[in-house]
């Protein structure tokens, strides 16, 4: 989503047209340059929602005020860049914009083709820690022991990989016959992946007595071998649940030769889980992974860990150690090169 800031509204109106029609989903008008800055500790927006803002300067916005804007913007939205548009240029305003950090500064005679190329141009650019990766191999897959694991650890991780063209799949090893019905569990966990844009495999190992012994890891070696995930998610050992800690072992066996392996946090992870990767989430990041959870309704009813209110309270948590308002931590346990790019022979 771009938000656009124009006080001329019908310019506004035409980009908004224009924007939309290179795949912006949504565009505000705002019409003052410095409105924002009185909305922005309102809290009454969600400013996570914006990729990236375009702002229209007009002879009359000052350079001084343009930098001290964009200087707050960025203290505020570290991950948002600021494309500013400008009548016709000169180095005042060219200064300005590179004192406040704009990510691109353009002029009005660009034209829209102009303007929707620099809005692409910066939206490649930003900086991400997902897409810093840029595999060619978009593989990523998840693995928990019971239903919902994978939803509540790294809900918001899978919709968002997903939106960005990876192809995702759950694991579960259990039914979770200890928590419910395993044919009512299986149907939620259906639906969750579905909600998440994965697919979902399942095992029936014992609920409650998962072990990491060589059946446990040739099951997680037989999806492993015919996915080749990029990238592998698990369970923390730092977790006080048995059936977790099992299953972070044989997973981490079973996935030896994949190149990046992370763990995520658990309802019972312990005070030692110590994350060092914050994957940024969008709003609709957060409504999904909720609306996955939601789909075991069997468990919502019963768990106290299940509350929206406290899910999307610990994604907020997590968002002040990543660029994001909301973030899922990670523990890496290996971001290793492919072994494809490794020169032959190693
Ligand atoms: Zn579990």
């Amino acid at each position: 989503m771009l938000l656009l800031v124009d006080q001329d509204a019908e310019r506004a109106a035409r980009q908004v047209e224009i924007l939309q029609a290179y795949d912006a989903e949504c565009i505000e008008v705002q019409s003052e340059l410095g409105q924002y800055e009185s909305a922005r500790w309102s809290g009454d927006r969600d400013f996570n929602v914006w990729d990236a803002a375009v702002w229209h300067c007009d002879a009359r916005t000052d350079a001084e005020e343009l930098t001290r804007t964009l200087v707050a913007w960025y203290e505020r939205f570290p991950a948002v860049p600021v494309v500013v548009v400008a009548n016709e240029p000169d180095m005042t305003v060219a200064m300005a914009a590179l004192r406040g950090r704009a990510a691109d500064l353009v002029s009005q005679s660009v034209g829209d083709d102009g303007l929707v190329a620099a809005v692409d141009q910066v939206l490649r650019q930003r900086p991400d820690p997902i897409d810093t990766i840029s595999p060619s191999n978009k593989r990523v897959l998840v693995v928990g022991a019971h239903p919902d694991d994978a939803e509540i650890g790294v809900g918001g991780t899978i919709h968002r990989l997903v939106r960005r063209g990876w192809d995702a799949t759950v694991l579960t090893m259990s039914h979770g016959s200890g928590g419910g019905d395993p044919e009512e569990r299986t149907a939620e966990a259906q639906q969750a992946a579905q909600v998440l844009g994965a697919v979902l495999v399942m095992e029936d190992f014992p609920d409650g007595a998962i072990d990491d012994s060589s059946g446990t890891v040739r099951a997680i070696e037989r999806v492993v071998r015919r996915i080749e995930p990029e990238m592998v998610l698990v369970h923390s050992d730092k977790d006080t649940h048995q059936d977790h800690r099992a299953v972070h072992r044989a997973t981490l066996v079973a996935a030896r030769s994949v190149p990046r392996v992370a763990c995520y946090q658990s309802p019972s992870a312990m005070v030692t889980f110590q994350p060092n990767r914050f994957v940024d989430l969008r709003e609709r990041d957060l409504e999904a992974k909720l609306a996955a959870i939601r789909a075991h309704g069997s468990q919502s009813r019963t768990r106290a860990y299940l509350d929206e209110e406290l899910i999307r309270a610990t994604a907020r948590y997590w968002g002040r150690y990543g660029n994001a308002y909301y973030t899922e931590p990670l523990e890496v346990v290996r971001a290793s090169t492919p072994t494809r790019f490794q020169p032959a022979g190693h």
